[in-house]
């Protein structure tokens, strides 16, 4: 069976988030070959998005006339445009990201047209007419395989899991295609929630969740001080700085950088754990980093069980010499 897959995508600054050419790639290896997909975006910078959608895979683009581009905290807004283009589009599969907004949107999209969902997916095969789909269940202790019995399907797409076609940096690099753009125009009912202002605490810094580098501080930095040499690691990368519950506990730096369990899940290339012991609830959101550096001085610490390679000393020797180095190249 050929599917029909609606990408519900997301912007953040008025530029395209990676995630939704991920859920993009994603929607391809629903459809199949003969499939096609269908890239939902919003707001009056959308013709400039149309390029990167078609050069990731997108074969029609569903342009929605809304003056807030930004899926963030506009959840009930942005339903509205969803759920039209569902109605008009019928797809028989729907993608988002895994993002703040995506765990927001989806279950109430699969509410609304009566359909399955199936959240944080890392995983998509395609054999035959079937498709299933793996996501790690019990904090990432196992993972399980599951597909949908009835359509239409929701699905929401783990960040930097899957491979867009063609990644681009930004839009100006991605070829100029034909593709048709259809409108789909929400119907006016009243909000029942009204965004009013949206305080951005980390604005200029990389998305945690998006960082291709992600270096982490635990309780081993002994301070919001610790995390200086931290971050000039993270900046001489071009990545982000994430942290242990235990250095959130602690005072030494904000909850939105808490990595976890109850924290933000990472899949980085790169992501170097600083002072980090590596509870199971910590290894919850970032063991499916591609490669995971550790460095810790004590030689027994749980994180060298998952870590591709361990630094085993003082944090505050190693991590700016690291700094040093890379600053170099
Ligand atoms: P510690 O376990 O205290 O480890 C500090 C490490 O730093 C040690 O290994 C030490 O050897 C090393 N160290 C100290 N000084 C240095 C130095 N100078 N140089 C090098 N190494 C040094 N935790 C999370 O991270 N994320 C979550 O989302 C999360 N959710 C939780 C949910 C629940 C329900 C519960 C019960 C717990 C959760 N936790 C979570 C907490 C988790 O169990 C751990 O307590 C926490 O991860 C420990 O943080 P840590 O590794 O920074 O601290």
């Amino acid at each position: 069976m050929n599917h029909l897959v609606l990408v519900i995508t997301e912007q953040r600054d008025g530029a395209l988030r990676q995630v939704s050419l991920e859920a993009v790639a994603a929607a391809r290896l629903i459809a199949g070959d003969g499939g096609t997909v269908v890239a939902l975006v919003a707001g009056s910078e959308a013709a400039s998005h149309i390029a990167m959608l078609t050069a990731a895979g997108a074969d029609r683009i569903a342009f929605a006339a809304d003056p807030v581009p930004e899926l963030s905290a506009h959840t009930e807004r942005h339903l509205r445009a969803a759920a039209e283009a569902v109605r008009q589009i019928r797809p028989t599969a729907v993608v988002l990201g895994h993002t703040a907004s995506g765990k927001d949107m989806a279950p109430r999209l699969a509410a609304q047209l009566g359909a399955g969902q199936l959240s944080d997916v890392i995983q998509i095969e395609r054999s035959g007419d079937s498709v299933s789909f793996t996501r790690p269940i019990y904090a990432g202790k196992a993972f399980e395989k599951r597909s949908f019995s009835k359509l239409p399907w929701v699905v929401t797409i783990r960040p930097n899991n899957f491979k867009p076609a063609a990644p681009y940096e930004n839009a100006a690099d991605a070829p100029a295609t034909d593709v048709t753009v259809e409108t789909v125009t929400a119907p006016d009912v009243p909000l029942r929630t009204i965004v009013k202002q949206i305080a951005k605490r980390t604005s200029g810094k990389t998305d945690l969740s998006e960082a291709k580098i992600v270096v982490s501080g635990g309780r081993g930095v002994a301070g919001s001080d610790g995390f200086k040499p931290l971050e000039q690691l993270a900046e001489a990368l071009g990545g982000a700085v994430g942290a242990s519950r235990g250095a959130c506990d602690a005072g030494y730096c904000d909850y939105s950088m808490q990595i976890g369990q109850t924290g933000k899940v990472v899949t980085p290339e790169l992501y170097i754990a600083c002072g980090i012991s590596g509870a199971i609830q910590h290894l919850a959101g970032m063991s499916g980093s591609r490669i995971i550096v550790a460095i810790n001085k004590d030689p027994e610490a749980p994180i060298f069980k998952v870590a591709d390679y361990g630094i085993v000393g003082d944090l505050f020797e190693i991590v700016p010499l690291l700094a040093e180095e890379f600053k170099r190249l």
